[in-house]
C-alpha cells in the first residue's frame, strides 16, 4: 500500500457481521471486535496496521479497542490509530465505537497509574490528542485499584461522561463483588456502566464463577479479551514457537514458558474437535466464548489481515451440541 492509496469502505460492510446488544443498552457491538494492544505500535509496520483496520471495517468490525499504554512504546498504538483514522476513517466516525482505557502504568510519578481522578482525566485527554478525536465512545477503568476509594474512580468515570470526553463508561478486570459495587455507584450517579472487559478463553474460565451472572442480571454488556489466549488457542504453537509469533517477541506478555507440552497436547486435542466441526482451532475458540449469552463480543488481536478474516468466518458456524461441549470440557479438565 502506498501513500496515494485512498481507502473507501465497501458498501457491503454490514451484510454479514452479527451485531449483539450490549447488555440492556442502546448499543450493539460486532460479535468480533479488534484490539490494538499488539502490532499497532511505533515498532510495527504502519502499512500492516492500516491494512488490518481496513479489512476489519470492511468485514463489519466497527469496534476498535485501545488503551493509553498500547504500543510499544506506550501511547504509540493510539498515535498510529490517530494517523490512520485521520487519513481513512473520518467519514465513518459515527459508524465506529472507539474505546480507550487507563489504569496501568503510563507515565512516571504518582499520577500516571492506578485509579485516581487526576490520572484518569489527564490520561483520557492525552489519548484524545493522540487519536485526534473529540471523544471516545467507551472509556474504561483498566483494572481495580486497591488503594483509591472506589467512589473516586467511579466519580471520575461519571465526570468523563458528563464532560463529553466519553459517551459510555466501562470497567475491566473487576471481580464480581467489586463489579456489583461499581455498577451500583455508577448507576446512582446517573451514568450506567455500559460494559465490562474481562479476559475469557478455553484456557481461563474465571468469569464463569459469578461475573457473567452478575453482568446478565445487571444488564451490563461483556466484551471478552484474549479469546485466543494470545495465540495459544490457534494452530500457531502446535509444533514449536515460530519466528515472528507473539511468544517469540521480547516485547510481549506471552512468554516461551507458557508453551508447555501440556498446553500443546490439549490444544492438539481441541484442534481435532474443531476440525470435526469444520472449524479451525482459532474459530472454535471464538465460537466457544460467544456461546455465552452474557458475552457481547469477542475482542481479538491480529498480526495480519488473514487472522481477522479467519476470526470473522467463525460466525458462519452454528452453535455447539451438548456432546461437543462435553468433549471440550474433558480436554480442559482431564
Ligand atoms: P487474542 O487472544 O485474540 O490473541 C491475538 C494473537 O493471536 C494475534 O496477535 C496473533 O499473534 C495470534 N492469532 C490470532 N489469530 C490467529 C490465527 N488465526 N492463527 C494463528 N495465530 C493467530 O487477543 P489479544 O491477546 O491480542 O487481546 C485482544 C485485545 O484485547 C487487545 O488488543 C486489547 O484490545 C484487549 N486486551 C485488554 C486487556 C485488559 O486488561 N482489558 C488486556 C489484554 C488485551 P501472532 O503475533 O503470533 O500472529
Amino acid at each position: 500500500m502506498n501513500d496515494h492509496d485512498q481507502y473507501s469502505a465497501t458498501e457491503f460492510r454490514y451484510s454479514s457481521m452479527e451485531y449483539r446488544r450490549c447488555g440492556r443498552s442502546g448499543i450493539k457491538l460486532p460479535a468480533v471486535s479488534l484490539g490494538l494492544w499488539h502490532n499497532f505500535g511505533a515498532v510495527d509496520s504502519s502499512d500492516n496496521a492500516r491494512a488490518m483496520l481496513h479489512r476489519a471495517f470492511d468485514l463489519g468490525i466497527n469496534h476498535f479497542d485501545l488503551a493509553n499504554n498500547y504500543g510499544p512504546p506506550y501511547g504509540s498504538a493510539e498515535s498510529t490509530f490517530g494517523e490512520i483514522y485521520a487519513r481513512d476513517f473520518v467519514p465513518y466516525r459515527d459508524e465506529l465505537i472507539i474505546s480507550s482505557k487507563a489504569g496501568w502504568d503510563m507515565w512516571p510519578g504518582p499520577y500516571g497509574n492506578w485509579g485516581s481522578r487526576k490520572y484518569l482525566v489527564a490520561s483520557l485527554d492525552q489519548s484524545l490528542r493522540r487519536m485526534g478525536l473529540d471523544y471516545v465512545d467507551i472509556f474504561y477503568h483498566h483494572r481495580p485499584d486497591p488503594e483509591t476509594p472506589l467512589e473516586e474512580t467511579i466519580g471520575a468515570l461519571d465526570f468523563i461522561v458528563r464532560t463529553g470526553r466519553a459517551l459510555y463508561a466501562g470497567i475491566s478486570m473487576y471481580p464480581p463483588d467489586l463489579t456489583v459495587r461499581a455498577l451500583k455507584n455508577l448507576r446512582s450517579m446517573g451514568t450506567p456502566c455500559l460494559i465490562h472487559q474481562p479476559n475469557y478463553s478455553l484456557l481461563d474460565r474465571w468469569v464463569e464463577a459469578g461475573l457473567l451472572q452478575v453482568l446478565a442480571e445487571e444488564g451490563v454488556g461483556c466484551i471478552v479479551f484474549s479469546p485466543l489466549a494470545q495465540g495459544l488457542l490457534t494452530d500457531r504453537y502446535l509444533s514449536g514457537i515460530p519466528e515472528g509469533s507473539r511468544a517469540a517477541r521480547d516485547d510481549s506478555y506471552l512468554s516461551r514458558d507458557q508453551i508447555t507440552s501440556d498446553v500443546q497436547a490439549r490444544v492438539k486435542r481441541l484442534n481435532e474437535i474443531a476440525a470435526a466441526r469444520g472449524q479451525t482451532m482459532a474459530q472454535m475458540a471464538i465460537s466457544w466464548v460467544l456461546r455465552q449469552p452474557a458475552v457481547t463480543s469477542a475482542l481479538i488481536g491480529a498480526s495480519r489481515t488473514s487472522q481477522i478474516e479467519e476470526a470473522v468466518a467463525a460466525l458462519e458456524h452454528p452453535g455447539f451440541g451438548t456432546d461437543e461441549l462435553a468433549a471440550i470440557d474433558r480436554v480442559l479438565i482431564g
